[in-house]
């Protein structure tokens, strides 16, 4: 192993340039040479493709976003589109790579390790926190706090005027924004894929919220059940409320990375490199109880992410 990539793929998360930087340093460190591909796949493909030095990832542990850009190319399905990415990385002499992005990017890299003799390793960048594997992804705590922070701004003008507020979190089929910023932003209903409450049963908790004297009731709706002007339609069809919709959307996806966020990504990153010293390939690292651990792409790609149930009771019971 001498010279490795790395690459930000699919949609961009808080925390991907930490992760960055921690491969880049740790793989100089080790007397690797690194390569930056910016724009994901699609960088591979019109090699797109530069050297980086200890200070190319100065000053960008701090910033959301990614420094080497993201992209989404659904062409790399295509083996022929993959075999020109493969001739640029023989090109470079490049026999391992770093791929920071979601399961659709692990699947990529997979296919480029049968492919051509390169090893790869995944790191889980993606602010939905969907990635089987490991208990946090990175990004996904910044994007909470983010979320976290807009409730308690809504919060105030619910209470004001004695309103219904549905707040549309993302996080694609997962519920885990909506549950963790929930509980913290103490919503009253908490509406998630994995376990989604009727419509009736909200107007229950509006009802009985109402008669015990609150001002207002803040719904988190996950995105991954429905839109939520949607929601608030069929609602309003049932209760006579004033009931507003707010749809934070991308926000959720910028900001500063917070300290939770760099740090894991400072360990995902580095802990990568040294997968692919050891000689492993094709795993995608993760942390699982505070410990690092790496998992075959074939074992994340057959399991799904598991939502704690367990909270969602305990939401339950603190929103009565
Ligand atoms: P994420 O990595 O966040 O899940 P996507 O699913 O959009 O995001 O995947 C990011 C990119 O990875 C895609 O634009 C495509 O270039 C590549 N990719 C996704 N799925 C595959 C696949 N089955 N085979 C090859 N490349 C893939």
């Amino acid at each position: 192993m001498k010279k490795i990539a790395v690459l930000t793929s699919g949609g961009d998360a808080p925390g991907m340039n930490a992760a960055i930087r921690a491969v880049t340093r740790t793989a100089i460190f080790n007397g690797l040479e690194v390569y930056g591909v910016y724009e994901g796949y699609k960088g591979l493909v019109e090699n797109n493709i530069k050297k980086l030095e200890l200070g190319s990832v100065g000053d960008i542990i701090q910033r959301g976003g990614t420094s080497l850009f993201s992209a989404r190319l659904p062409e790399f399905k295509d083996p022929e589109v993959r075999q020109v990415a493969i001739k640029n990385l023989e090109a470079l002499g490049i026999d391992g790579l770093v791929v920071i992005g979601g399961d659709g990017s692990y699947r990529g890299a997979q296919l480029l390790s049968h492919e051509m003799n390169i090893q790869t390793i995944g790191i889980p960048g993606t602010i939905d926190n969907d990635i089987a594997g490991t208990d946090f992804t990175i990004g996904f705590d910044t994007a909470l706090n983010t979320i976290v922070d807009a409730i308690d701004k809504i919060r105030d003008t619910a209470s004001s005027h004695e309103r219904t507020f549905v707040i549309e979190v993302m996080g694609r089929d997962a519920g885990d924004l909506a549950l963790w910023s929930g509980i913290a932003g103490g919503a009253e209903t908490i509406i998630i894929p994995e376990n989604t409450v009727s419509i009736d049963e909200t107007v229950k908790y509006i009802e009985q919220g109402m008669k015990r004297g609150k001002r207002h009731s803040i719904i988190i709706l996950a995105e991954g059940v429905m839109g939520g002007n949607e929601f608030a339609k069929e609602l309003k069809e049932k209760i006579d409320i004033d009931a507003r919709v707010s749809i934070l959307g991308h926000m959720q996806r910028g900001g500063n990375p917070t300290a939770f966020d760099r740090v894991l990504a400072s360990r995902l990153g580095g802990y990568a490199v040294e997968l692919l010293l050891e000689g492993v390939s094709g795993h995608a690292v993760g942390i699982q109880q505070n410990q690092l651990t790496h998992h075959h792409f074939d074992e994340i790609f057959n399991s799904t992410h598991q939502i704690d149930l367990g909270m969602y009771e305990i939401s339950k019971k603190l929103s009565i």
